[in-house]
């Protein structure tokens, strides 16, 4: 049973409005973006390549940058946050996201718009909350746009989004490349339309990856992505130049027979030559097990009461890792996961850089939440905390070209931070004790994110039962 479950993606990712008259969740354009903070007397972890930590510190915070570390004169009319025994660090990243939109589920016709709506700020406060500010969406559509640009827009309180056009071969919706020539041109649409980066997929034909590939690195934009099928056997050929990062630690399991040691070292090999960085997903597969196994995975989350109604109706309902899951399946996953601690240690070894990504949007891995669930697996699978922290932070904004701007805690780097109350470089866990976020400068408190999260989760329970699965296309 060699086939990929993650190829069996949520196709139709959304989350409906509410219709409830409810108080709408929407940051206070009054509080930003131009405050100024002073964070007094913290501990920096500022994730830079030398790893220094700066105990006891002053942090200056003006609109949305950091202003100075250790400054001279500080702000009289700063609001002044106490980092007494607490420790900042830079604010995470989430490498491979599906993010909820607004979509059409129903039939179409010239001038019809979407039939089901999200709420922008409902859906970001997942990872606001989580202390995520930045997030690689995996398969961008032309709403994923219109969410980013409310974020940019101070409309709502949200993480960075960047955007990858997703390639597949074969099928008959999204972006479709058979020949060299479709790939190629496909590239060139996605870079006129605005798209950072390329995924590619599953289905590409030889030729037309690496065509593909060659045309983005003439364009400007990265690829990430899956390895396709048709290199199963000749894995060397599919790490032409430029084939930037694989998605999935899956993507290699997929590639061997034995899950062997001598495996995961030879793909480690092969990616390291080609500077090919790994986003190795593990929350995504345990996940995917657990639902194999019973959907108590799904409804024993916390983080659950958080999710769209329609879709835990969708994860619930129609569960494609659950339907008809046997003793086999789950044997499969698990060596799966074995094998994916192996791949981790091995490209640790061999020094490929690994990014934390939780393909979020698939069922039962929850936006924002999911990533803290992913740093102590990468721990668990042999990174020390400080590695699993960069996977998160510094490496992320480096792979994503955005390095100068944000990534770790210096003078002048955008103002996307995390106030901790613990150490995580003693315990990845402490990622989790979150006092406070600043998202590109603005700062919400632990107060103000369960207030929202309460007022979310209630919002959810009003609405259960007016959405369905199977009643997607009546809406
Ligand atoms: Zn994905």
């Amino acid at each position: 049973m060699q086939r990929s479950y993650l190829a069996v993606l949520p196709v139709i990712l959304l989350i409906l409005q509410s219709c409830q008259s409810s108080k709408k969740i929407t940051a206070d354009p009054a509080v930003q973006p131009e405050k100024t903070y002073l964070v007094k007397n913290v501990n920096i972890i500022t994730m830079n390549d030398a790893g220094t930590v700066i105990e006891n510190a002053h942090v200056l915070i003006a609109g949305n940058r950091i202003q100075s570390i250790n400054g001279s004169s500080p702000d009289k009319d700063a609001v002044v946050i106490d980092g007494k025994g607490k420790w900042l660090i830079p604010g995470l990243a989430d490498m491979h996201v599906h993010n909820l939109a607004d979509v059409n589920l129903a039939d179409s016709y010239p001038t019809k718009g979407a039939t089901l709506f999200t709420d922008t700020q409902d859906f970001m406060l997942l990872y606001i909350a989580n202390g995520v500010t930045t997030v690689l969406e995996l398969s961008g559509r032309v709403e994923h746009f219109a969410q980013r640009n409310e974020i940019v827009k101070h409309k709502v309180i949200g993480p960075r989004i960047a955007l990858a056009m997703l390639i597949e071969g074969e099928g008959t919706s999204g972006n479709i490349a058979n020949t060299p020539e479709q790939g190629r041109q496909t590239v060139r649409l996605a870079k006129a339309q605005g798209y950072e980066f390329i995924k590619v997929y599953s289905r590409l034909n030889v030729e037309t990856f690496k065509a593909i590939v060659d045309e983005a690195f003439r364009q400007g934009l990265k690829v990430v992505g899956h390895i396709p099928n048709a290199f199963k056997g000749k894995l060397e050929d599919v790490f032409v130049p430029h084939f930037d990062m694989v998605a999935h630690a899956e993507e290699y399991a997929k590639q061997s027979e034995t899950f062997s040691d001598a495996d995961a070292e030879r793909f480690a090999r092969l990616a390291r030559s080609s500077g090919t960085w790994l986003t190795p997903t593990l929350v995504t597969m345990e996940r995917i097990a657990g639902q194999a196994r019973s959907l108590d995975e799904v409804t024993n989350q916390t983080a659950f009461r958080y999710v769209h109604p329609l879709m835990q109706s969708k994860w619930l309902t129609s569960n494609n890792y659950h339907k008809g899951s046997d003793p086999e399946r789950i044997a499969y996953f698990e060596k799966l996961i074995a094998f994916h601690g192996k791949l981790v240690r091995a490209f640790k070894e061999a020094g490929v850089p690994m990014v934390a990504g939780t393909d979020a949007g698939t069922s039962g891995v929850i936006w924002g939440f999911s990533l803290h669930d992913e740093l102590e697996l990468l721990v668990k699978a042999g990174l020390s905390s400080g590695e699993a922290l960069a996977s998160a932070t510094r490496l992320p904004a480096i792979w994503l070209g955005i390095s100068d701007k944000t990534g770790t805690v210096e003078t002048g780097k955008l103002a996307d931070l995390v106030l901790l109350d613990a150490n995580p470089l003693d315990n990845i866990s402490n990622v989790r004790k979150i006092a406070g976020v600043f998202a590109n400068g603005e700062w919400i408190d632990r107060k103000r994110i369960h207030e929202m999260l309460a007022r979310l989760a209630e919002k959810n329970k009003a609405n259960q039962n007016k959405f369905e699965w199977k009643n997607r296309a009546a809406y």
